[in-house]
């Protein structure tokens, strides 16, 4: 799992009352809360680094406060002394987590978050990092494969697609196909076997022809000699 934010961070997520106007904190390009800011080094306008990165590859070195040439440097520390200040509500809220963590923590926390969500491979459910290992090997959509007899089935469909007695019955089906295969290999062997001796033979009979008319054509040339 990689951070969640692709932006900033949302303005209603921020907990407590911070004691200063969070709007100062606001990335001009998201209008969220700026995470992990950069600023650009003539107007020190900080943006969100997601963000300014995104505008850079249809701007090239433009700065979006139409400054000469966007160069990048660090958020003023003032800025990213306000933000450590703030705590934030976790990213996975939606799915049940509590948590408020300080700005700071927040990516770290979310990176581990227990209540973040994969889809499940089965039945494309959204289930929550805590329960996905149980959710797995209990998802009556996930596809298994007999080791056995090869036959890929739903977990939930096994008392109908994969009973002891389908699973005996397609293994003796394959090892009579393995059988037929055997089987029909050896004839072509034998055929092959068959093939090469009789082209022996020929090449045999041919050679002795020749060697018949050779001694033929040289009696022949005798007799005239005679
Ligand atoms: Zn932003
Ligand atoms: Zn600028
Ligand atoms: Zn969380
Ligand atoms: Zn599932
Ligand atoms: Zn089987």
């Amino acid at each position: 799992m990689t951070s969640t934010q692709q932006t900033g961070v949302p303005f209603e997520r921020i907990r407590g009352s911070p004691g200063f106007n969070v709007n100062n904190l606001e990335c001009s390009i998201c209008h969220e809360l700026l995470w992990k800011p950069v600023a650009c080094r003539t107007c020190e306008t900080p943006f969100c680094s997601i963000c300014i990165n995104q505008w850079l590859i249809n701007h090239p070195n433009q700065c979006p406060n139409q400054c000469q040439i966007f160069a990048e440097r660090k958020c003023p520390p003032f800025i990213v002394k306000l933000l450590s200040q703030l705590q934030i509500a976790c990213f996975y809220q939606s799915t049940g987590c509590n948590e408020i963590i300080s700005y700071e923590g927040l990516d770290k926390h979310e990176i581990e978050c227990n209540f973040q969500s994969q889809q499940c491979p089965g039945c494309q459910l959204q289930i929550i990092k805590e329960d996905f290992d149980n959710h797995i090997s209990n998802c009556t959509s996930i596809e298994l494969t007999c080791q056995d007899c090869k036959i890929v089935y739903k977990r939930g469909d096994a008392d109908r697609k994969h009973t002891e007695n389908i699973c005996l019955k397609e293994q003796l089906r394959q090892l009579r196909d393995e059988y037929k295969e055997n089987k029909r290999e050896m004839h072509e062997l034998t055929l092959q076997l068959y093939e090469i001796r009789l082209l022996n033979r020929k090449e045999f009979i041919e050679i002795k022809l020749i060697e018949i008319a050779a001694l033929a054509d040289k009696r022949d040339t005798s007799k005239h000699q005679q």
